[in-house]
């Protein structure tokens, strides 16, 4: 298959989950738009199921019976004509589902789903958005990401549209779901200072792993240090890949004040220069790595934001 229909697949996925996510996410959602917008979520994920089937088996594997002999540029000749079936959802689902040994768990979450969806599509049962959200949401953090794969994270932003995204990992339910699945999944749970949320935790393969979005990175690249502004222990979290000219991003998930921390010329040691560091006009230095760099150009940046706060 080529690579462009498989491509056209999984963007047609998402267009489906996009488009029901921004209607039920928006502040303004009638139950109509809820109603409509789990339709349009449960066809995303029929889609993406399909496209994961494509992907691993061919496109054959997802055709009714009797177009699986033909071959591939055939199927997509009649694909665009309009003459092509493709199997029912349950069908792929359990396919889906011996293939990848996905969990009970993660089996349960699409049943759940499957049901939501029926009372609202088929009975016209109307469900409060809160709840009808987190159950989108669990599907979307467990589900959407196994079929996916991806092979980086964060993930979920690269798949959807930013004011969807950002919406959507704010949103108190999608948090609620979010925060019990870090709980659960490991330890040191703590704020992420990419998206705020008390979703970032430890996994037990030393990674530090966020629940809301997606954002994922080791351990030793997201150092724990204590914090200039509140001194609380190993509270604040910076990015030690990301510098801008030897300045790095961080937060403190106790005080949430975000800081800028550089890194001491000749110790390394993390200094801090928007609370106290000695500026060389190229270097950053520690107090005591100062007293050894001779250098009568050394001027000193002191502004107190710790001493303001108080
Ligand atoms: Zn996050
Ligand atoms: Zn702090
Ligand atoms: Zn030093």
């Amino acid at each position: 298959m080529s690579d462009l229909t498989l491509q056209r697949l999984l963007e047609h996925g998402f267009d489906f989950l996009t488009f029901g996510l921004r209607l039920i996410l928006s502040p303004t959602a009638t139950p109509t738009d809820t109603k409509v917008s789990v339709a349009n979520i449960q066809v995303g994920l029929e889609l993406l199921i399909k496209y994961r089937l494509a992907r691993d088996h061919g496109l054959q594997h997802i055709c009714l019976t009797g177009l699986s002999s033909l071959s591939t540029a055939q199927i997509e000749a009649n694909a665009e004509a309009g003459a092509i079936k493709t199997k029912k959802f349950e069908w792929c689902k359990q396919a889906f589902v011996a293939a990848n040994a996905i969990s009970g768990y993660e089996r349960d979450l699409i049943d759940r789903f499957q049901r939501l969806r029926n009372a609202i599509v088929h009975f016209g049962v109307e469900l409060p958005r809160e709840e009808t959200i987190s159950g989108c949401a669990h599907v979307i953090l467990k589900v959407v990401r196994r079929i996916v794969e991806p092979e980086a994270d964060p993930w979920l932003s690269r798949y959807l549209p930013q004011d969807v995204y950002q919406t959507l990992i704010q949103f108190p339910s999608y948090v609620a779901e979010a925060v019990d699945d870090a709980y659960e999944s490991g330890k040191d749970v703590r704020l992420c200072f990419e998206c705020n949320n008390e979703t970032l935790t430890t996994l037990p393969g030393d990674d530090h792993y966020c629940f809301s979005c997606g954002f994922r990175i080791f351990t030793e690249h997201a150092p724990y240090i204590d914090c200039p502004y509140c001194e609380g222990h190993r509270t604040a979290v910076y990015d030690s890949l990301n510098d801008d000219n030897g300045i790095y991003r961080g937060k403190c998930v106790s005080c949430e004040e975000t800081l800028l921390v550089a890194k001491c010329a000749l110790c390394e040691v993390e200094v801090f220069p928007e609370v106290f560091a000695t500026f060389d006009g190229k270097k950053w230095y520690c107090e005591e790595c100062y007293e050894l760099v001779a250098n009568p150009t050394v001027h000193r940046t002191l502004r107190d934001k710790a001493a303001q706060r108080r």
